[in-house]
């Protein structure tokens, strides 16, 4: 008899325990209760406990928007709907740019709108890139920080999905002389290139991070286009330039940053992001370089 009370017991708890108890709070369900992905609720609000917060208003939510550069953060319908600022791309209260661009208020405060200081953050970046990353060149470059609407008439083709936030520059002039030494020589053709001229753009109003980044980025191509100027494989070139600048953000301590590059759904940004970041784990970056000498041979 005993036996029996004590096994009747035993089933009554686990009855109890397992359906009628509240997942959250673990108080007893009395009456009605909710049921949500197997799991049962005393009330609505021990069911929103569960849910998802945006990042933005703190509220949780039943249908959201996450971003791909950055799984961790989820944002409501209505906040997910917000402009996203150009800096972070991040969907916020923005203020709009006379060029049309937003801003979020955290990046407005660190934003960068004067040439000069851009100048030196430039001229420092260049500087470290040269001694701590052996990624130096000595030809005069000059630079600039220009707004959306100009950087779009200089960019050749269509903005790219990616979304450059700057521009590297490179023009010359061929000139070709066809030589004859005596009449009856054959012709000979010299080709020549003069009036050389680098220049890297900028858009105003980046946030002093996210300049270190872009100024990082374009100088790669100018690193690139000296030493290897016949890869022309946009993925590749885009994807060291890319690579170069998360080296960059983590040598200034923005490594943050790096997230948006290593998980940019781009196929050539972040493709080619990812293709050279693997390449480099496997055979260093001086292999790296000897894979670029050789396409640059065939190219
Ligand atoms: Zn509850
Ligand atoms: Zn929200
Ligand atoms: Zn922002
Ligand atoms: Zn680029």
């Amino acid at each position: 008899m005993m036996r029996i009370l004590a096994v009747l017991a035993v089933c009554l708890g686990v009855l109890t325990a397992s359906a009628l108890d509240c997942s959250q709070c673990g108080r007893a369900v009395q009456g009605k209760y909710l049921t949500a992905n197997g799991k049962n609720f005393c009330s609505e609000t021990c069911y929103e406990q569960t849910l998802p917060k945006c990042a933005l208003c703190g509220r949780p939510f039943r249908e959201g928007i996450q971003i791909a550069e950055y799984p961790d953060k989820v944002y409501c319908k209505e906040c997910g709907a917000k402009p996203t600022c150009f800096n972070c791309r991040l969907p916020n209260d923005c203020e709009k740019l006379d060029d049309g661009r937003h801003i979020c208020r955290t990046c407005k405060a660190d934003a960068i709108f004067d040439q000069a200081r851009a100048q030196e953050i430039f001229d420092q970046v260049r500087e470290r890139m040269r001694n701590d990353l052996d990624l130096g060149t000595d030809r005069k470059i000059h630079f600039y920080l220009i707004g959306l609407p100009e950087l779009e008439k200089r960019s050749p083709g269509e903005t790219p999905p990616g979304g450059e936030l700057g521009l590297y520059h490179y023009s010359f002039t061929e000139v070709t002389t066809t030589e004859k030494k005596y009449p009856w020589s054959k012709s000979r053709d010299s080709v020549k290139i003069t009036n050389e001229r680098f220049a890297i753009y900028a858009l105003y109003g980046l946030t002093r991070a996210r300049l270190i980044e872009v100024c990082a980025h374009e100088l790669a191509h100018d690193w690139m286009q000296k030493n290897y100027p016949r890869i022309r494989d946009l993925k590749l070139r885009e994807g060291f330039a890319e690579y170069v600048a998360t080296r960059v953000n983590t040598l200034y301590g923005n490594g943050f940053l790096n997230t948006r590059i290593e998980k940019n759904p781009d196929p050539v940004y972040g493709g080619g992001y990812r293709e050279i970041a693997a390449y480099v784990r496997l055979h260093g970056f001086n292999g790296l370089l000897e894979h670029f000498a050789e396409l640059n041979g065939k190219g």
